[in-house]
């Protein structure tokens, strides 16, 4: 009884000491820091990190007697470029593309399956410097667990905010394709199918009640649905009206998924926040995409990848290996116009389509086509932080934001291919990666 009391009284003690004086996380010396994206890095700089948080920045490197401080680690990171951790606007962290792999295998597998091959990705991703990624379009059965056990630091990832099940109409890109009508009827893979503007404020409603922290639309047809239906636009003007709305009335933005030129307009139209491949842009898309202050998510990535497996995979389907030829030379065209029209473009890669952990290879392509390697990092950071709704807390290292930083060996504003060289990952002010 005794015990008790003074396991409680010690426990009141403990909590009323942690809310008076702050936990000091660490402090880091960086040669150089990309504090603010926008400006280019600043050299030899102290950054301390207290509750998760940047607390403080001063130049020079400061000790930590200096500092006031003690027993406190000190992250030598004096020969290395710090900056924030990247964001990946656009994964799916629950499968892996494996051409190899038998196409039927996900109908032997339970979603704790799923979830359980989730973790190598997540931590890959991680790993690779990506502090925080969107994923678009995951069955909420594993993404959501995913989400929370990555959150109670059970397992190892990256902040994750997630759509949940796509909204799609009926035979729509994020439907299931190629199985027998009564296949695809027991299935339950109608969360976020509809049809009508009811139908799909239903379905957004529906989505949001199961955990969407952000509504993901198929707009228009997509490259890999096992469907000879094409690129075009499949959701209608009203259903796509109906759905922002429901949206936005319950504060989430939407992510539409868009190819062909009608459906993007469309989408942006209707007032969707990205448009996420946009592969077949025109002019009137760049001036919609100006007056509604809309996003670009460009997944050149996804593009690349597929372009490379059409050429070596025999086993693609016909439906799919048709549109991959059709649609992904387009990519490129279309993000050099997005870029002259400097239209909003925020880092996406589509990981999943991709292996996940090479999410920077994208920034490769992002130079390749045109951007400079400056306007990649701001891409990766401040823009897809804006996007996601959280710059108040992400994607810069001003004094208050979240610690979520990584180190590199090289200088990406030099070479971009510095980003795929991470030394060093802390996320909310924990180290994850630390490489001597
Ligand atoms: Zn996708």
């Amino acid at each position: 009884m005794k015990t008790t009391t003074n396991i409680a009284v010690l426990t009141a003690t403990l909590a009323l000491s942690f809310t008076a004086f702050a936990q000091v996380d660490g402090v880091i010396h960086a040669g150089k820091v990309l504090v603010k994206p926008e400006q280019g890095a600043l050299r030899e700089q102290t950054l301390v990190l207290e509750d998760g948080k940047v607390a403080a920045i001063h130049d020079g490197y400061r000790s930590l007697n200096t500092l006031g401080l003690a027993d406190v680690p000190v992250y030598d990171l004096k020969n290395h470029y710090v900056m924030p951790g990247m964001i990946d606007m656009h994964v799916h962290v629950t499968f892996e593309r494996d051409k190899d792999a038998n196409p039927h295998n996900w109908l032997t597998k339970e979603d704790a399956d799923y979830a359980l091959h989730s973790i190598p990705y997540l931590k890959r991703t991680l790993d690779a410097g990506f502090t925080s990624v969107r994923d678009l379009g995951s069955n909420y059965k594993v993404i959501f667990p995913l989400k929370r056990a990555v959150e109670a630091q059970t397992i190892v990832g990256p902040r994750i905010f997630a759509a949940g099940n796509a909204v799609t109409p009926t035979g729509g890109h994020a439907d299931l394709h190629g199985y027998r009508h009564d296949v695809t009827q027991t299935v339950n893979y109608s969360l976020g199918v509809c049809d009508g503007a009811n139908d799909c404020q239903r379905a957004v409603r529906d989505v949001i009640k199961h955990g969407a922290d952000v509504i993901k639309i198929t707009a228009t047809g997509g490259v890999l649905s096992n469907t000879a239906a094409g690129v075009n636009q499949q959701l209608t003007d009203d259903e796509l009206t109906a759905i922002v709305n429901a949206a936005h009335n319950l504060g989430r933005k939407v992510a539409a998924h868009a190819h062909g030129t009608g459906g993007i307009n469309a989408a942006l139209r209707a007032g969707v926040d990205s448009i996420e491949h946009g592969s077949y842009l025109d002019d009137e898309s760049i001036k919609l995409f100006k007056e509604h202050d809309a996003y670009l998510v460009p997944t050149l990535l996804a593009g690349h990848t597929v372009s490379e497996e059409v050429l070596s995979n025999p086993n693609m389907p016909k439906a799919v290996a048709d549109k991959v030829r059709q649609v992904a030379p387009k990519m490129e065209k279309a993000f050099r116009s997005a870029l002259k029209n400097k239209v909003n473009i925020a880092f996406g890669t589509d990981s999943g389509v991709s292996r996940h952990g090479n999410n920077a290879y994208e920034a490769r392509l992002m130079v390749k086509y045109g951007m400079t390697p400056k306007e990649v990092l701001v891409s990766a950071t401040r823009t897809a932080a804006k996007l996601l709704g959280q710059e108040k807390y992400l994607g810069s290292l001003e004094v208050g934001k979240f610690a979520d930083i990584i180190a590199l060996e090289a200088d990406p504003e030099k070479d971009i291919k510095a980003l795929s060289k991470v030394a060093f990952v802390m996320k909310n002010g924990v180290v994850y990666k630390q490489q001597d």
